[in-house]
């Protein structure tokens, strides 16, 4: 029996393949007795699973030796206020807003720094992406925080800032909860990068924070000293107890990235090569799709379109109901649209296949000629 296609924009869909193996461990991991739920993280059979998702993620992501790899847990919300307690020194943080993530992410950091905003597209109902050249950057900002992928209003940088070519000396934070995984970072323009688990790399529960050597350490006094990221990385993220099983099913996810494989005409693709030319030929199949009717549309501006989220009305909204009926009996789950965007949303993140998209293509097809 073949599962439904999950859209959901998160907690969202693992790999099939992920969860069966982890069904099959449940009991008893590898001749241990035990369920990963119930070993000490302390004990070597967790060590193993810890440091080998460690040294996948940061094998999958590039990410250079001098950047710590932090398992944290607070979600992206608890990273709002912890990375400006971590990182701001109580001084000047500027933010551009280009959705609901950002916006709610400068409203935490007002209670512990000297916010601006740099740059906004609010006046467009964040369909698009300020351009950097417009940005105000102020001297001497502890850092620049912007959120990579909107996961509401389905927006993404499709190249990230280059702060120092627009005369900042700020580090630059990225919200990527909702497409790490997604694409390759470009380390070398970014600071700090935070993001939850639930979206593109397991369950809810467990926050992923990769963040550069010299960022860390300037905490202010008031930071809870399980999120003062010296304290944590001084720990190997176990100055408490990480969320175990979480770390674990990342894991699975992790080793189920690198097996992927893509042959494209660039060549045999591998790992975050492999996922990224999948999921840029699934956007295309759905927003080729979308844009080609009069029944749907998507109203973001194209060069701000967001490979993992997409957001799209019923040009007659009364017709909402029976579409997301129609779509639960084809087994096309959790396509509601965030109630602040309206409409529909297809979150299409690593684990969704090329043949859950057309699935959803040909129920759109099949609906628009039933009721247009
Ligand atoms: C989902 C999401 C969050 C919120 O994460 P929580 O785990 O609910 O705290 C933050 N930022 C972005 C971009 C998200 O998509």
């Amino acid at each position: 029996m073949t599962r439904p296609y999950n859209f959901s924009a998160g907690p969202a869909a693992i790999p099939e393949e992920v969860l069966a193996q982890a069904a099959a461990e449940l009991l008893d991991w590898h001749g241990s007795g035990m369920s990963v739920m119930e070993m000490s993280h302390r004990g070597k059979e967790f060590i193993s699973i810890y440091e080998a998702a460690e040294a996948d993620l940061r094998e999958l992501l590039a990410v250079p030796p001098d950047y710590r790899i932090l398992f944290l847990q607070g979600g992206g919300i608890g990273e709002n206020a912890i990375v400006p307690l971590n990182l701001s020194r109580g001084g000047a943080v500027d933010f551009v807003l280009t959705g609901s993530w950002s916006q709610k992410s400068q409203k935490e950091a007002r209670k512990y720094a000297d916010v601006a905003i740099a740059a906004t597209s609010e006046a467009d109902h964040f369909t698009s992406i300020p351009d950097a050249a417009t940005w105000q950057l102020r001297d001497g900002a502890s850092y620049v925080h912007i959120c990579s992928n909107e996961t509401i209003n389905g927006t993404e940088f499709q190249t990230l800032p280059d702060l120092k070519a627009l005369g900042s000396d700020a580090p630059l934070v990225i919200d990527f909860s909702s497409h790490v995984a997604s694409r390759p970072v470009d380390w070398s323009k970014v600071g700090l990068a935070f993001g939850g688990a639930q979206k593109n790399l397991g369950p809810a529960g467990l926050t992923l924070v990769v963040v550069r050597d010299d960022l860390i350490g300037h905490a202010l006094p008031a930071c809870p000293s399980a999120f003062d990221y010296q304290l944590v990385a001084e720990n190997d993220s176990m100055f408490n107890t990480p969320p175990t099983y979480a770390i674990y099913i990342a894991g699975l996810v992790f080793q189920w990235l690198k097996r992927q494989k893509e042959t494209t005409d660039k060549g045999d693709l591998a790992g975050i090569a492999a996922i990224e030319a999948r999921n840029i030929a699934k956007a295309k199949l759905l927003y080729d799709f979308i844009d080609g009717s009069d029944f749907y549309v998507n109203r973001v501006a194209r060069d701000a379109r967001s490979r993992m989220n997409i957001p799209f009305q019923l040009r007659d909204e009364s017709r909402n109901d029976a579409f997301l009926a129609g779509a639960r009996a084809r087994g096309l789950l959790q396509l509601k649209g965030h109630k602040s965007v309206g409409g529909m949303r297809a979150s299409i993140y690593n684990a969704m296949t090329i043949a859950g998209v057309q699935a959803l293509v040909d129920y759109l097809k099949e609906f628009e000629r039933e009721h247009a």
